[in-house]
């Protein structure tokens, strides 16, 4: 027997018209790409995106067509979130860090069509213009008096423009909620990168579970900030659940440093922001090195790369800014799992508390979870036993864009994150490492991400990678690469001896090399591929013994 409920499908265009009705005027702020801070509400993105959905089928954009992004976090790229999903085709937000002969694969393996991108790509998209064969058409994110005299893209179009002429009456149309909506590649860290294809289901079933109390908590009085990027993952759903919620929303532009960010936090009063530990880093650098506080914020996420203990004690400790350590992945939407404690947890002392808050987490309603070992077999969770970690949901991938039906991304239903994980009584996962980064010395598995923790408590060390190079005895042992605070100084033998008692003898880096900047990713995360090139023939001082 059926249910007699209405059969209303899962729309992106629900959450615009939701927000729109019933949070008008809510502000959402942006610092332009332009150098000025813009100003509007609910009311008038939603009119905007009518318009713009109007532009896009007067671009003969139809149905399933890929229209591709290349912008900061700010109102016109939300107006795009909505109207390019919301008429039914699909948003591909392109990465620009990404190497420009890589942006142009992955346009051409989408087969993007349409190109919206923010002025300060104008040289990025110049440059690759030629090699994007599949899009037929450039609209430049800005108003006319922006535009540039010339160019070297034939028929370029301006956004503004092509809005102010369109018509504002624009109805959604209804349709499948399993159709594709959005499109975003992996970085490509290891060979190509891959698309991930979110559906319209997938995405509110994610909204609704980013929004959470023991997720984001994103609530009609919050005003949130995303640091982290819309170009990547959908700005972990933070577009999507605003419009759930009725939330303020605050978009950074492409100013993402520390005195920016303070700036924004405080003139907007933002209480939520989220971001991976790089940018925090740049930000607590400001904070503590002008004497200033936070006089809103609340809540910080961070996600997408470990959490450092020292971060999360700096924010909690000198700040009163209390921190969710998140994780997922381009494959998971990206959200998965989130360090809140239960109540049971509540009775614990300060310091138990942090070692909690440091693992990654635990599942939210949707996410499903386990480890296993080499052979397939279900590890227990026990907060020791490391093995694969697994996931699976209704927004986490089945299968890469493009890649044939039996090339399914599963195993047995499980996702494989690559992630190496612990998994605690309580369910609170751990990461130990990604499968490639792991460093095996003599048939054991080291994992790098403790050991950079570690590094990273030093007051003198600003970024520190571990990287197992190798060695004739033990296969592999790991090397320490350290990226020192500004000013400050602090020697190998030190280091090494900072580690003992806090990991196993034999865990302890082999060496320390000292670099001037630690290479960062189109994500902000540690090239650690890159350092490995780079220190595979470095040779260790003799490790016997250990
Ligand atoms: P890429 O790094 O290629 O851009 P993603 O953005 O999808 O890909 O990153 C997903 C990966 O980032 C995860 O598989 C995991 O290795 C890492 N990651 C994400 N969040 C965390 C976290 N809180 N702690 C440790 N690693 C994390």
């Amino acid at each position: 027997m059926h249910g007699l409920m209405m059969d209303q499908p899962l729309l992106i265009s629900s959450l615009l018209r939701h927000a729109e009705r019933h949070h008008g005027d809510q502000q959402i702020v942006s610092r332009r790409v332009e150098g000025d801070i813009h100003r509007y509400t609910f009311r008038d993105m939603a009119a905007r995106s009518r318009r713009l959905a109007n532009v896009l089928r007067a671009l003969d954009v139809a149905p399933r067509t890929v229209v591709a992004t290349l912008a900061w976090n700010g109102y016109r790229h939300m107006e795009l979130y909505y109207a390019v999903s919301g008429s039914g085709s699909v948003l591909h937000t392109l990465n620009p860090r990404l190497h420009p002969d890589q942006l142009a694969w992955i346009v051409g393996h989408a087969q993007d069509q349409i190109l919206f991108f923010d002025l300060s790509f104008l040289p990025l998209v110049e440059q690759i213009a030629a090699q994007l064969p599949s899009v037929r058409a450039f609209v430049l994110m800005t108003d006319r008096g922006h535009m540039p005299a010339r160019s070297g893209i034939a028929n370029l179009q301006c956004y503004e423009e092509l809005v102010e002429a369109a018509a504002d009456r624009f109805e959604w149309p209804l349709f499948d909620e399993n159709t594709a909506s959005s499109l975003c590649y992996t970085s490509g860290t290891t060979g190509d990168p891959k698309g991930v294809l979110y559906s319209h289901r997938s995405t509110l079933l994610h909204t609704f579970g980013v929004a959470l109390p023991d997720s984001l908590g994103l609530r009609a009085q919050e005003t949130v900030l995303p640091v982290v990027p819309m170009f990547h993952v959908n700005a972990w759903g933070q577009p999507y659940a605003a419009c759930m919620v009725g939330a303020k929303i605050v978009f950074p532009g492409p100013q993402l440093d520390g005195k920016s960010l303070y700036e924004l936090f405080e003139t907007e009063r933002v209480t939520l922001s989220s971001g991976v530990p790089t940018v925090w880093q740049g930000l607590l650098a400001y904070v503590e090195q002008h004497g200033l506080r936070f006089s809103t914020m609340k809540r910080t996420v961070i996600g997408g790369a470990a959490c450092p203990p020292g971060m999360l004690r700096a924010f909690v400790q000198r700040h009163g800014v209390a921190v969710i350590h998140g994780w997922g992945m381009t494959e998971t939407s990206p959200f998965g799992t989130a360090a809140v404690l239960k109540g049971s947890q509540l009775v614990l002392g300060e310091e138990e508390r942090f070692s909690v808050q440091a693992k990654q987490g635990r599942c939210v309603f949707g996410i499903d979870m386990k480890i296993i070992d080499d052979s397939g077999v279900e590890l227990p969770w026990d907060g020791r036993s490391s093995g694969h970690l697994m996931v699976r949901g209704p927004w986490v991938i089945e299968r890469y864009f493009k890649a044939p039906p039996q090339q399914q991304a599963l195993v047995d239903g499980w996702f494989p994150t690559g992630d190496v994980a612990t998994i605690d009584r309580d369910g609170f996962m751990q990461i130990t490492d990604r499968s490639k980064d792991v460093i095996k010395s003599g048939g054991e598995w080291i994992g790098s991400i403790d050991l950079e923790n570690i590094a990273m408590s030093h007051p003198a060390v600003a970024m520190a990678a571990c990287i197992g190079v190798p060695h004739p005895k033990w296969d592999e042992r790991p090397l320490l690469v350290v990226q020192t605070r500004p000013g400050a100084a602090v020697g190998r033998d030190e280091l090494i001896a900072f580690y003992a008692g806090k990991v196993a003898k034999w865990w302890i880096p082999d060496d320390v090399v000292f670099v001037a900047e630690i290479p960062l990713g189109a994500t902000g995360k540690m090239l650690k591929t890159e350092l490995r090139k780079r220190f595979s023939d470095h040779r260790l001082p003799d490790a016997e013994g250990r």
